[in-house]
């Protein structure tokens, strides 16, 4: 008999179940399907909850009939989309709108008025910044906007719960009412510390506490999904960054994970105590299995693998992004040209949402060469930028990163980026980190095997070791004049 656990990765734009092989310790087999997404007006984003199910639902079912018998399964983790929220009936499990995406930015002016009064006590309280991506003020805007929802609400008929917890209502036919604590702590309700809704801000929110789901640990057992008459457990939940540092083994405070993607998404674990960053960094919580809290800060940087994208589609510069490579190695150096992407304006550890891109130090001797090169330097460097923060606030230094993402495949970016944090670099074999850890907190949950036992599980691929030559530390001095030139002045 084969032993496969199916993770399910609903992700912004697209669901995935994935097949893991328990006894082999990989992946074998996966299907996604895209989701579509819903702008009613420029700056909302929605997407239709239904879908969501139904399109997970079919990837799911696909994955357990690939199995050759539906006891081979023993059980289905989750993992998914932070802060996306969804409001739905509790008798029915109807959603009673679109979901609000995490992009969605219809509750930024209202984030904005709420900073003065309550600006310092929420973020101490949560760990979180002020900002409108956050669940809490979506919920909020669902009661104040959708016809009935405050009244049935107020009356304890309606749930709203992350996409964690509503795949959890789904696949249980309504038996289990839970989000797990990682994505609580994206809600902007629960209280960092006790990981309790906390009273004051559901207050502010205006949130009636009995429409919300229980918090339970990464690694609890949820219920069962049904499939021709064989329950399966659904066991494991975590939210997509979260689940990918569980899925890189980041398991020791300075164990940090960074995706390189549309964006460069970094989890640094910080411990047992969480820590409110002075920084604008973000403390969640890490995972919590066991019982036991682990935290980590968390920074992102709004464009890094668009940067490649905008030189391949915008200047022509190459095909694919890949080849950014090639053209990256044909110099030997980035000939003094800096590339600062701030296309969206910049992030931690900056925020300066007026800054706008900027390439400097160009010479005529300068070719598309250098400006790749540059671009994705960039990359390393707006690393470093949010590890030097990291390390300073949590007061342990970086141990070793390990690498995901599209971007992460660039040989010459991660091992720049070995120079640039001075730290080795360690990429897996298995490339879809956030699945992985959903694998992995189903496999614990249902003790298949030991947390401890984890790390034996994860394959490295390659590790790109720093030389120490001292020109990188001059590098990323240059890179931080080309910062401060392209600051706004607010
Ligand atoms: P996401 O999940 O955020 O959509 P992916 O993890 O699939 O993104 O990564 C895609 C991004 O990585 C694109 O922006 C692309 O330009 C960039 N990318 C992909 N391969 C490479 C490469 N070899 N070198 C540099 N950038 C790359």
């Amino acid at each position: 008999m084969m032993k496969y656990i199916i993770a399910i990765d609903e992700g912004t734009t697209s669901t995935r179940a994935v097949l893991y092989d328990l006894e082999g310790k990989r992946s074998v087999l996966q299907k996604s399907s895209q989701i579509k997404q819903i702008y009613p007006n420029p700056s909302y984003v929605e997407e239709n909850a239904n879908e969501i199910y139904a399109e997970t639902l079919s990837s799911l079912v696909e994955m357990i009939e690939s199995a050759d018998s539906v006891s081979d399964i023993v059980g289905i983790g989750i993992t998914n989309q932070r802060e996306t929220i969804v409001a739905w009936d509790k008798a029915t499990g109807k959603p009673l709108y679109n979901a609000i995406v995490w992009q969605c930015r219809r509750t930024a002016e209202y984030m904005k008025n709420l900073e003065a009064e309550y600006g310092s006590f929420i973020r101490n309280r949560t760990g979180l910044v002020m900002d409108a991506y956050f669940s809490a003020s979506k919920i909020k805007w669902l009661m104040d906007n959708v016809d009935g929802l405050r009244e049935k609400a107020e009356r304890g008929e309606v749930c709203f719960g992350t996409i964690d917890s509503f795949l959890a209502f789904k696949l249980t036919g309504g038996k289990a009412f839970v989000t797990d604590v990682t994505n609580a702590s994206r809600t902007m309700l629960l209280d960092i510390n006790t990981l309790d809704y906390d009273d004051e801000l559901l207050r502010i929110f205006g949130i009636p506490k009995k429409c919300l789901p229980r918090v339970i640990d990464c690694d609890e057992r949820i219920g069962e999904f049904e499939y021709a008459g064989v329950k399966i457990p659904v066991c494991g939940m975590a939210g997509d960054q979260q689940a990918a540092l569980i899925g890189q083994c980041c398991f020791a405070p300075g164990d940090s994970k960074i995706t390189y993607g549309t964006g460069l998404f970094m989890l640094y674990n910080i411990g047992y105590k969480p820590i409110i960053s002075q920084n604008g960094l973000i403390t969640t919580v890490g995972y919590r299995i066991g019982g036991k809290t682990t935290y980590a800060f968390e920074g992102s940087v709004f464009n890094a693998g668009s940067s490649v994208q905008w030189l391949r589609d915008g200047l022509g510069l190459f095909r694919h992004s890949k080849d950014s490579e090639e053209l990256a190695l044909s110099v030997k150096d980035n000939g003094g040209v800096y590339l600062v992407p701030a296309f969206t304006g910049l992030g931690a550890p900056y925020w300066n949402s007026e800054a706008r891109g900027m390439i400097c130090g160009l010479t005529r001797a300068t070719t598309k060469a250098h400006i790749t090169r540059a671009t994705l330097e960039a990359m390393a460097y707006s690393a470093r930028d949010l590890s030097e923060v990291m390390s300073a606030e949590s007061g342990t230094p970086l141990s070793i990163i390990k690498c995901d993402g599209g971007a992460s495949a660039n040989d010459f970016l991660m091992g720049f980026q070995a120079e640039i944090l001075g730290v080795p670099i360690d990429r897996p074999t298995e490339k879809e980190s956030t699945a992985l850890g959903a694998a992995y907190l189903c496999a614990i949950g249902l003790k298949e095997c030991d947390f401890k036992d984890i790390p034996s599980f994860r394959a490295t691929e390659k590790i790109f070791k720093p030389t120490g030559d001292q020109k990188y530390e001059r590098y990323y001095g240059e890179w931080k004049k080309a910062v401060k030139r392209c600051l706004y002045d607010e």
